[in-house]
């Protein structure tokens, strides 16, 4: 995957067969908040179709106010985003009928019942499949007299995702989900999120602040630093084409940046596939690039690789 792609979003004709269709796509977007917060910043990202992406990056680089612009909720200040080709600037409505968002903040109402949410996802959406909806939460072993404010985080994510499921949408944009969950919730989350994508050959979208929490049930990589995009990639094609190499001699034109492992020890990571050095982690390639977003000039990286 390219992190520009360019022709994909004017010329879907002009896409290789090989490549699939992009079900979600920013391009050159930039967002500013008043005059000194720049949230995104020329940021390009194309999401296959049937695949799932983590979105990830520290807090505050932009990854709710790039899936806002998705949804609609904001307005790029330049450049354009699109769902499965609908752009929700011209077309609202068209863009939240192809789209499960399920936000941070779950957008559950404390007072009403999880059946009584139900009810009015199905009001508010045509086609929703409550009966679908209602059958995962009895597996989950939710309760549909439940009020949602008495409902654990876990339960709250699982009935926020059941209902974006429910819809049948075929682009899930998921914010944050993980952030409140314990990690066994984190585990049945995901494993209910990846089987029903899987079998529908939707697309999902995963945003986090901590890349272990979502990576494992992703196909590609977007990672965010600043508001810029420092890298997009096929999550096996990033790992295959780095490594990780002590400071102090490395070719300038291969490196990343320079990063502290966990332990503290520094390392570099660099842009190879040499077999003598050691793969990264994800975690150690997210870092890299985070760092390299921090301190541009510390490593070639930064714009944006193609691997
Ligand atoms: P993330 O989701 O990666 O934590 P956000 O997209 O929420 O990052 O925020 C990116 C930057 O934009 C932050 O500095 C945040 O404070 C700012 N920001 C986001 N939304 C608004 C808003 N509605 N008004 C003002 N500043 C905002």
């Amino acid at each position: 995957m390219s992190a520009a792609s360019p022709s994909t979003m004017d010329d879907p004709v002009l896409t290789p067969d090989h490549v699939r269709p992009p079900a979600l796509e920013a391009k050159a977007v930039s967002k500013r908040f008043g005059r000194s917060t720049q949230a995104l910043r020329d940021v390009h990202v194309s999401v296959p179709q049937g695949t799932i992406a983590a979105l990830v990056g520290p807090n505050g680089a932009g990854k709710s106010t790039l899936i806002r612009c998705w949804v609609g909720f904001e307005s790029p200040d330049a450049g354009a985003v699109r769902v499965l080709g609908v752009d929700p600037a011209t077309d609202r409505a068209g863009a939240v009928e192809r789209l499960g968002y399920v936000s941070q903040h779950t957008g559950l109402y404390r007072g009403l019942s999880v059946a009584d949410h139900l009810t009015l996802a199905g009001t508010l959406r045509r086609g929703f499949d409550a009966a679908e909806a209602r059958l995962r939460l009895d597996q989950l072993g939710i309760p549909l007299g439940q009020r949602a404010g008495t409902l654990s985080g876990g339960q709250a994510s699982q009935l926020a995702l059941c209902i974006a499921l429910g819809t049948h949408a075929p682009v899930l944009l998921l914010d944050e989900p993980l952030a409140s969950l314990d990690p066994l919730a984190r585990h049945e989350f995901l494993n209910l999120l990846v089987a029903v994508v899987r079998e529908r050959g939707a697309t999902a979208l995963l945003s986090s602040h901590i890349v272990s929490d979502v990576a494992a049930a992703c196909d590609g990589l977007v990672v965010l630093g600043g508001g810029r995009v420092t890298l997009q990639a096929p999550i096996d094609a990033a790992l295959g084409a780095h490594r990780i190499a002590a400071p102090g001699n490395v070719d300038p034109a291969i490196a990343v940046a320079t990063f502290a492992r966990p332990g503290g020890e520094l390392a570099v990571l660099v842009r190879s596939a040499d077999a003598t050095l050691a793969t990264p982690s994800l975690e150690e390639l997210v870092m890299g690039y985070l760092a390299a977003a921090r301190s541009p000039g510390t490593g070639s990286g930064a714009s944006g690789p193609d691997v």
